[in-house]
């Protein structure tokens, strides 16, 4: 077991002496022993004592009550006062500090064993008490955030599940009604609103699971070596097709991949088609986006540049939270999930993620993955 350090207060010669002396004998260290307020502190601050035996009655502008406060507050060591008498209104100043104990001239050896000990284990009692109170506050919270994020969750998703279900009825009754009448054109595009709509629904659907799995810490990570060059194109490649504007993917290498990079598949999948299909999906004016990709050092940089709508310069750093949409989105349909999952699938990585936009201007996201 360490040894327990005191550090003595006390500016009469001979009491400290004894006292030292007593402390000794008692097995205790005794760290330093000083004779102002001022030393003290400075004392305090350097060794950390578990203890401070503390005269009530000291010179100098600080006196042992006010020092005791000071130590409590700053430090959370317990003291022991020191006195030889002590009127009524002294005492009452010094109850209020919250004191350990009380020791009276001249000491007692028995006396200081235990009253060091009692006040070491009140101590140790109460910290453990601040400790417990800490973590039932900071649950506390986290119960209330995830009370919110769930509150969040049904409004959001049902607002969201609302527009393409209404969607979906509207195309087939007007399709079991009028279809006898229709050509097949506008049968057509009657049947790709409903393919739309659920297309639309299955992608809320799988945003919704995925950041439920990041927020409760459940995201698996099982990195892989993977082919970035060719994992890159085919990426690329599937936003292109799934688009219907002939918006283009400029993919621009840069820098070497060795073969043997490791990432999750699954999680990088996220990161790269969540931002590329918003460089196009927040570019109405039907501007390609360049992707470029470069391999240096250990690390593979990502950026998706498009000169689409922009974001606003103060919404920019709330985005990666779940549910955050910037307010010049107009009528473009999103759920504000997907910088959310982007971001966790990058911090799953040891990775980070940046972002620089001028509204009207166009967007570039950054993403640094870490490579072994
Ligand atoms: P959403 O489903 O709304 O697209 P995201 O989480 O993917 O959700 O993005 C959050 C918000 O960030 C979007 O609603 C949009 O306001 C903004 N945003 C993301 N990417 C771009 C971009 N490339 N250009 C402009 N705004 C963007």
């Amino acid at each position: 077991m360490e040894p327990i350090k005191i550090l003595v207060v006390e500016d009469e010669p001979i009491t400290a002496r004894d006292l030292n002396q007593s402390l000794k004998s008692l097995g205790y260290t005794v760290s330093a022993t000083v004779d102002c307020a001022e030393d003290a502190l400075e004392e305090v601050s350097k060794i950390q004592p578990d203890l401070v035996l503390m005269d009530i009655i000291l010179k100098g502008t600080l006196d042992g009550i006010n020092l005791a406060n000071i130590i409590r507050q700053l430090y959370n060591i317990p003291v022991i006062f020191l006195t030889a008498y002590s009127d009524e209104e002294t005492l009452q100043r010094a109850g209020i500090t919250e004191p350990f104990g009380y020791l009276l001239k001249p000491f007692d050896e028995r006396e200081i064993h235990s009253s060091i000990q009692i006040a070491l284990r009140r101590h140790q009692v109460e910290q453990k008490m601040r400790e417990n109170l800490e973590i039932s506050e900071a649950l506390r919270q986290e119960a209330e955030r995830l009370a919110e994020v769930k509150s969040r969750y049904i409004s959001m998703t049902s607002h969201e599940f609302r527009t393409p279900m209404t969607t979906i009825q509207g195309s087939t009754e007007l399709l079991q009604y009028y279809s006898h009448r229709w050509t097949d054109e506008k049968k057509l595009i009657h049947y790709q609103r409903i393919k739309d709509a659920v297309k639309r629904m299955t992608n809320l659907l799988d945003e919704v699971l995925m950041i439920g799995k990041a927020e409760s810490g459940k995201l698996p990570f099982n990195p892989q070596p993977v082919n970035l060059v060719i994992f890159c194109q085919n990426l690329a490649e599937e936003q292109e097709l799934g688009n219907r504007t002939d918006q283009r993917i400029r993919i621009t290498l840069r820098g070497y991949f060795p073969e043997g990079w490791r990432f999750d598949e699954n999680l990088l999948r996220h990161i790269l088609t969540n931002l590329l299909s918003n460089a196009i999906k927040y570019s109405p004016n039907g501007e390609d986006v360049n992707f470029i990709i470069t391999g240096k050092d250990n690390q593979v940089v990502f950026e998706i540049q498009d000169r689409g709508i922009g974001i606003p310069a103060e919404e920019l750093d709330q985005l990666f939270e779940s549910f955050e949409r910037a307010t010049n989105v107009g009528s473009i349909p999103g759920t504000g999930l997907g910088l959310a999952i982007v971001k966790k699938c990058v911090d799953a990585h040891g990775g980070t993620i940046s972002v620089e936009s001028i509204q009207d201007v166009g967007t570039t996201f950054t993403v640094r993955l870490p490579c072994k």
